[in-house]
């Protein structure tokens, strides 16, 4: 069965020290509980081997935000794959809308990165989702079914299953405005079933789809509570132990 999933993008937020704090204070709160499922910090790549170093990484997953396109070579400023699995990452948040947006990242771009990603033993935690205007003129649907189509669909069964999905509608990203937790229920199961009709109903059933989009300890349980909600991709509420944790025993 598909794992449920609490997982946190601290953004281009945090020093290395306040990311190691951060880290170790989260990694302190799991030592005391068994939570109902995994937990995993998407952090900044310049804290990824200072955070592995201070993390138990049988109880909290460590991953990256972002990877290049391409395996190496004359790229400056990029971070490949290979860099980020040699830090002791086993995640890599992909197709962030963030990244989309201001980064020009496309469909085929990102259906590159979650090769190497694959390639090098990383998990993609691979986000879709639509902006206001998508949602307000209904065209939601076909939005997060060409992001998945384009970039995903071409890989094996066997790949596709070691994806993470996040949907994540963007107008919910930051603003403090929150899906409901039949909207999400309802894009949630449009996009197992986009997955079944590809895949078939084992990969389907298997694969675990997070909510993300202003996840706060106080709404989580009813967006947890939806049969097609497998956990959440947590920003401004990963930025706090406390807050965090408080979505993770959301389960
Ligand atoms: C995100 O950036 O993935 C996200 C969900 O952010 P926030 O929780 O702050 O809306």
């Amino acid at each position: 069965m598909r794992k449920n999933i609490v997982a946190g993008n601290w953004k281009m937020n945090t020093t290395v020290a306040e990311g190691v704090e951060l880290a170790k204070n989260v990694n302190e709160a799991l030592k005391g509980v068994t939570p109902n499922c995994d937990v995993i910090i998407g952090v900044p790549f310049t804290h990824l081997t200072s955070v592995n170093a201070v993390i138990d990484s049988n109880k909290l997953g460590l991953g990256a935000e972002n990877c290049a396109d391409k395996k190496s070579g004359a790229y400056t400023g990029e971070v490949s794959a290979s860099m980020v699995a040699s830090t002791g990452a086993k995640y890599v948040i992909l197709g962030h809308s963030e990244r989309r947006q201001y980064y020009g990242e496309t469909v085929e771009t990102l259906k590159e990165k979650t090769l190497l990603a694959l390639e090098n033993g990383l998990t993609p935690i691979f986000c879709i989702g639509e902006v206001l205007s998508e949602r307000e003129n209904g065209t939601y649907f076909d939005v997060v079914k060409n992001q998945i189509e384009k970039s995903l669909f071409d890989l094996s069964a066997e790949d596709f299953g070691k994806i993470i999905l996040a949907y994540e509608p963007v107008w919910a990203i930051g603003t403090g405005k929150t899906a409901s937790d039949d909207q999400a229920e309802e894009i949630h199961a449009y996009i197992r079933s986009l997955v079944e009709t590809k895949y078939g109903k084992e990969v389907a059933e298997n694969t675990s789809i997070l909510y993300g989009g202003s996840c706060k300890p106080t709404n989580a349980k009813a967006l947890f509570s939806k049969p097609n909600v497998d956990g959440g991709l947590i920003g401004g509420a990963a930025l706090n132990a406390e807050s965090f944790m408080g979505i993770v025993t959301a389960f």
